[in-house]
């Protein structure tokens, strides 16, 4: 078990509709000591990747990004949501669904942020169905950049968007994988992981 799974287990809260809450460290309060030793992992998985960005969305993703960003010693770019449909000339735009608030948004990147020479890590808290994912990979395919890879603190390993993700074959790294969880007993159970330090 890594330090997150086991902060998790501690403080994490399952709630009805496949939602785990992790607000008071991951992305409401924030534990920036456990954030440090994430970035650190991600800097591992990652090594020998030529990455000069890191891409994010908000809000919640752009701590973790940060701390990643530290390790790689580049700047962060983060896709902000819009419900202008007037977005046109300057910047690149994807539709996003919203997993917790159930509703659509547009997100937006300023073209003058994301170029093709750039070699993007994108970053994120949570991994669900995959449409943020998906938002932020057309975003980067729009400004003709690469993916490098994908990382993510949370994936929730029951629902899809992480196959899906795989199997269009980006590597995917998540620190930690819940593989099942129940709102009724609060029973939390991930996949088997040598992520970050065990504790
Ligand atoms: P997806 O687009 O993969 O369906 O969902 C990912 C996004 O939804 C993440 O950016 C995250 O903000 C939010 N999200 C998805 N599942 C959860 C969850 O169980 N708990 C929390 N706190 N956020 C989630």
């Amino acid at each position: 078990m890594n330090v997150l799974e086991e902060r998790i287990l501690k403080d994490g809260m399952v709630k009805e509709g496949n939602v785990l809450k992790v607000d008071s460290f991951l992305n409401h309060q924030m534990d920036i000591k456990l954030f440090e030793e994430m970035g650190k992992e991600f800097k591992k998985r990652f090594a020998g990747k030529n990455i000069n960005k890191i891409l994010t969305i908000e809000s919640s993703g752009i701590g973790i990004a940060c701390v990643v960003a530290q390790q790689f010693d580049v700047p962060v770019v983060f896709a902000k949501k819009s419900r202008s449909i007037n977005l046109e000339g300057e910047m690149y735009v994807a539709e996003v669904e919203s997993f917790t608030h159930k509703c659509k948004n547009n997100v937006i990147v300023s073209k003058k942020f994301l170029t093709p020479e750039d070699h993007v890590l994108i970053i994120d808290d949570f991994l669900a169905n995959g449409c943020a994912l998906q938002g932020l990979i057309q975003i980067v395919q729009s400004a003709g950049a690469t993916v490098e890879g994908i990382g993510i603190a949370i994936e929730k390993g029951f629902q899809t968007g992480g196959r899906m993700i795989r199997n269009l074959g980006y590597q995917l790294e998540s620190l930690a994988i819940v593989d099942r969880m129940d709102a009724s007993t609060g029973e939390i159970v991930f996949r088997q992981n040598e992520s970050l330090a065990s504790c």
